[in-house]
């Protein structure tokens, strides 16, 4: 069973400061990673966790920057440890959101992504609630199979395996506040760079920007010269 770290921040807490925390999911094959890497290119300000997994990598996967690949032996002991903020098993192997560089990101109050699967998302979710929760869906399930084909990078049976998981990962999709449907890869980017957009311009998130600007504007009780 999956579960958040003994340690993490208590349930409910809201995100000091002026940073959004992004919960992006989607089943694989859907374009998540491509459309969240386009993303922090054209956003330099937002972060993206790097999760720590027991999975090998995949050729061109580069260790501390698409994941942190260790070992299932590594994996058990950090957690133990309370070292994840989330986890989840996920096709066989073990993920996880390291929670010191969560925690040091939010208390400088950056903008976070976390590129994790709906049973890391729902932890995260209750841990954060004002944490923002994107869901991406294919245009088709035949779009996904062949999406997943095309990466040439999984057997038929591997693939067959992601199939079944999309399916069950679909049906959570209502409890998510966004879905973008990446039917154009170009289309999807910007409502993506919408959502972090509009995080961003909620009222606590800029209260915290623009502390003076709020104080004179909103929150002050002296009547105004002039007025
Ligand atoms: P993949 O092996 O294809 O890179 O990822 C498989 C699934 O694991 C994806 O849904 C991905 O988002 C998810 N995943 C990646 N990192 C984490 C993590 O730290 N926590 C959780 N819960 N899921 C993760």
């Amino acid at each position: 069973m999956p579960g958040a770290a003994a340690g993490a921040p208590q349930p409910g807490a809201a995100l000091p400061g002026a940073g959004s925390l992004f919960v992006v999911v989607a089943p694989s094959g859907a374009g998540k990673t491509s459309l969240v890497r386009a993303l922090l290119d054209q956003r330099p300000g937002v972060e993206l966790s790097v999760s720590f997994t027991t999975r090998a990598p995949r050729p061109g996967e580069r260790d501390g920057v698409d994941y942190r690949f260790i070992d299932r032996a590594d994996f058990e002991r950090r957690r133990a440890a309370g070292e994840f903020l989330e986890w989840a098993e996920v096709h066989g192997n073990l993920y996880g959101t390291s929670r010191d560089w969560i925690a040091a990101r939010i208390g400088e109050g950056r903008d976070i992504v976390l590129e994790i699967d709906w049973q890391g998302a729902h932890q995260v979710l209750r841990l954060f609630p004002d944490a923002v929760s994107v869901f991406i869906a294919p245009p088709s399930m035949q779009t996904l199979r062949e999406r997943l084909r095309h990466r040439g990078q999984d057997s038929d049976e591997v693939i067959e395996r992601r199939m079944a998981a999309a399916r069950d990962e679909l049906l959570q999709a209502h409890s998510f506040q966004y879905v973008i449907i990446n039917q154009d890869f170009t289309t999807a980017l910007s409502q993506l760079a919408s959502i972090v957009e509009a995080a961003g311009l909620r009222f606590p998130k800029q209260q915290a920007r623009e502390r003076r600007l709020f104080a004179q504007l909103f929150l002050s009780s002296e009547p105004s010269a002039g007025a």
